[in-house]
């Protein structure tokens, strides 16, 4: 039996996805890899349907968080100042990585349970006069809860600031309005919704936005202009993760044939649902309210008897890995997503699962 992964990334990958990675042998200075590049960078921004005249995808080699300090230490200016907005484990490393860079920046903490607070992050607005960004993590993996961008993209209008947003764990399945909200930039992974594997990662820049930070790159490797200046031109500074890259782009095309992005969400929406109401049913309490997470991923507080290890055990040996809570919820709660190759039946073999395990606990 297959052993399916349940965790915020790495996902369980497709047979098709697997099998690309045995592609033949590339130098990354080849016409070959420079065409594979481009066609990921292509249909990366094709997810969005975003213009190629207007928005640049810029991929590196490294898991998720290296997109993340790659564009906070590449796109904001020497003179600029970013808001971070806390409300999990994945907003506070933001303002670790900005902290360590030594980037001019103001952080809002929220509790981990919270959603944001609309009038705190108003009041800093206002305040902080020099506010050229603000950070934020879109679906906030510590918990499951999406965060309202709409609502922030509102204030952000108002006192001229722009969006550095951390989708790692919601591009390719959730709403992303690239449109409406005045996105900087957002940070993202292959092995998350795009159900590619861990090595390669990408940041989805504002053309505007990089012209803007011309400069100001921190990192030596994480240059977000040196790579776009290279990509742009076919080529790549160092040498990437051809292999990745292999997966990343049968992973697009994978999910191009499956009816693209908004497929993949009400797939993820309907098989969270049901997992949600199949556990509230056995007496399992989601941590976060109706209508307060992401489609990827749910949170839910611990079985009364049942502790974390007992459950993941008892679910491992039935052929699922769920995941544990970070720091001070390790000991309440487990998660699931439904990211990567699962079909509905899993989902009814997990429900049968939990039954077992919880009755026998
Ligand atoms: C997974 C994840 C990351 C990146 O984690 P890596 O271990 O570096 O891949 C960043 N932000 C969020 C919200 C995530 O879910």
């Amino acid at each position: 039996m297959r052993t399916l992964l349940l965790n915020p990334g790495p996902v369980s990958l497709s047979a098709r996805v697997r099998r690309a990675m045995l592609g033949p042998d590339l130098c990354h200075r080849e016409p070959e890899f420079a065409q594979l590049q481009a066609e990921i960078r292509r249909n990366l921004l094709g997810v969005y349907a975003l213009d190629e005249v207007s928005w640049a995808a810029i991929l590196l080699t490294g898991s998720g968080t290296a997109a993340v300090e790659a564009m906070l230490t590449s796109l904001v200016p020497s003179d600029g100042h970013v808001l971070v907005v806390e409300n999990g484990v994945y907003g506070e490393r933001m303002t670790k990585i900005l902290q360590r860079y030594g980037i001019a920046h103001t952080r809002i903490e929220h509790s981990w349970l919270e959603a944001l607070d609309r009038s705190a992050i108003e009041e800093q607005l206002a305040n902080l006069p020099n506010i050229s960004h603000v950070a934020v993590v879109h679906h906030e993996t510590t918990s499951g809860r999406l965060n309202d961008l709409a609502d922030l993209a509102a204030l952000c209008g108002r006192y001229d600031a722009e969006l550095l947003l951390d989708a790692v764990s919601s591009f390719g399945a959730e709403d992303i309005d690239f449109v409406e909200l005045p996105i900087a930039a957002c940070a993202a992974t292959a092995n998350k919704c795009l159900h590619g594997v861990p090595g390669t990662c990408f940041v989805i820049a504002s053309r505007a936005a990089l012209t803007g930070s011309r400069g100001s790159a921190r990192s030596v490797y994480l240059d977000l202009h040196g790579y776009v200046e290279q990509q742009d031109r076919f080529g790549t500074p160092f040498t990437q993760s051809v292999q990745t890259f292999y997966a990343l782009a049968e992973a697009l095309d994978e999910l191009n044939d499956e009816g693209g992005r908004r497929v993949r969400q009400q797939r993820y929406l309907d098989r969270m649902n049901r997992v949600r109401t199949h556990l509230i049913a056995l007496g399992v309490k989601p941590l976060l309210p109706d209508g307060a997470s992401s489609c990827v991923l749910h949170a839910f507080y611990l079985p009364t008897g049942l502790n974390y290890a007992t459950l993941h055990d008892g679910l491992k040996a039935r052929g699922f890995v769920i995941y544990a809570g970070q720091s001070n919820l390790a000991q309440q709660i487990f998660r699931i997503s439904m990211m990567g190759d699962l079909v509905d039946a899993d989902v009814a073999r997990l429900c049968a699962a939990f039954n077992e395990v919880i009755a026998a606990a």
